[in-house]
């Protein structure tokens, strides 16, 4: 079905427009340095078709169907033979209904589409299939990237399963044990860089060039492509009524980028009659976009980042401008929240039997924030993305329930909805007292 299908790399400037083959180990525009992006034209079947075939897709055991990402292939059709697929069976992620996160929004509905659920435990999977079969089908035998986060483990995993050896690069001493756990696991060579992140990607692209290392950090344009199918399950369960509002947390805002993308391009596709109003949500110690979006003027970087949601403390978000073009095309906003926010919201989802980790919480803190304001409607259709596993950072939720959570400024953060363990005596009369 795609081989009619045109898919080509298109710089993202509207200035530029610059075209390329698909094949083409692309991270920038060669031309004016924008960002790239894929697009597709030529046939493709109708709105309906489409969702019958999804929908049939369900249940067939093929492992491309059986996909979450793969299943939508037709919504990004950059490939042309579908045996360099790598997939771990991600996305097929739960979209779950929460009357006691809704309550606590100020909504009288909310689902969380959860991208915890996915292989690694976070939505870096929906990508990273994209990047990794992209690796394969352009023969490299080598992925890299700079993080040490949901990026590293994802990649490592799909290296490891795809026969790809990986390179994670670090700024040496600043680890997240959590998610490097998982890197080390799934078998990717580590190297930590007496440098910071920035220096260290401007080393990664030159060693790329010179030993054919393929780079899946976030301006690879496949990861993107990928990452939109967030969008297109979530639709599919729910039929394809798209919602009002979806609300995601922005860090380097790749997220961003796919969500709106994979809106517009389901509109134009007529898969659904009309585009849902982004909301990114960013912490307020990491908030580049939110300051450009409300107060205008230059992109500015925050030099400093901080905050205790690692995976959104990101000063300098390499996708801004895509980001920017996506929440101003479907009249969307941007909110700040504080720690003390995010943790509260955070136990919330906790509560609901849900549970995340930091960063997809602010989605609920913003969410509770904007229905405050009445920017949120109290009875708008909302869905918010949950981008990662509650298990990724245990240590933030023990100090949480503790007492024990201090925000980067060493500012003790309130244990709102606390719960410690309690110890007893080995004494059935006095537990059966206490539990009265
Ligand atoms: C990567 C990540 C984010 C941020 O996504 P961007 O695309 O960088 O904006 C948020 N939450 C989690 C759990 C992540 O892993
Ligand atoms: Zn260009």
């Amino acid at each position: 079905m795609s081989s009619s299908v045109r898919a080509e790399l298109v710089c993202f400037e509207s200035s530029c427009r610059a075209r390329f083959p698909i094949t083409e180990v692309l991270y920038n525009c060669p031309q004016c340095g924008g960002l790239i992006e894929a697009t597709y034209s030529g046939p493709r079947p109708s709105g309906a078709e489409l969702r019958g075939l999804f929908r049939q897709r369900r249940l067939n055991n093929a492992p491309l169907d059986a996909s979450g990402v793969w299943r939508y292939r037709e919504l990004f059709p950059f490939l042309d033979d579908y045996a360099h697929v790598v997939t771990l069976r991600e996305g097929c992620t739960p979209l779950l209904d929460s009357p006691i996160a809704a309550q606590y929004g100020g909504l009288d509905r909310l689902a969380f589409k959860h991208q915890g659920f996915n292989p690694t435990g976070s939505f870096k999977d929906n990508g990273m299939t994209a990047g990794a079969s992209q690796a394969r089908r352009l023969g490299m035998k080598r992925v890299a990237c700079v993080s040490t986060g949901n990026t590293s483990a994802s990649m490592a995993a799909y290296a490891a399963a795809a026969g790809l050896e990986a390179l994670i690069f670090l700024p040496r001493g600043n680890i997240s044990f959590g998610k490097l756990a998982q890197a080390l696991e799934y078998g990717a060579r580590t190297l930590e860089v007496e440098a910071n992140f920035d220096q260290i990607l401007a080393l990664v692209r030159v060693l790329a060039a010179r030993l054919g290392i393929y780079l899946l950090n976030s301006m690879n344009p496949f990861r993107v492509e990928g990452q939109k199918t967030i969008v297109f399950e979530m639709l599919d369960q729910r039929d394809w009524q798209a919602p009002d509002w979806i609300v995601l947390p922005g860090g380097n805002l790749g997220n961003t980028s796919a969500f709106g993308k994979a809106l517009r391009e389901a509109c134009e596709l007529g898969l659904i009659d009309k585009l849902p109003r982004i909301a990114v949500i960013q912490a307020a110690g990491a908030a580049p976009f939110h300051e450009m979006f409300v107060h205008g003027g230059e992109f500015k970087a925050v030099t400093n980042p901080e905050t205790l949601a690692t995976a959104i403390r990101i000063g300098d978000p390499v996708s801004w401008p895509k980001a920017l073009h996506e929440v101003r095309s479907c009249n969307g906003t941007v909110e700040k929240v504080t720690e003390q926010e995010i943790a509260d919201a955070k136990a919330m989802i906790g509560r609901a039997g849900i549970g995340c980790e930091p960063a997809s919480a602010a989605t609920l803190a913003g969410i509770r924030k904007l229905t405050a304001a009445g920017v949120i409607a109290r009875n708008a259709d909302v869905v918010a993305a949950l981008t990662g596993n509650v298990l990724k950072d245990p240590d933030y939720i023990y100090k949480y329930h503790t007492g024990k959570l201090e925000a980067p400024d060493g500012v003790k953060l309130q244990s709102t909805f606390g719960n410690k363990s309690i110890v007893v005596p080995n004494d059935p009369d006095r537990i059966a007292a206490l539990l009265q």
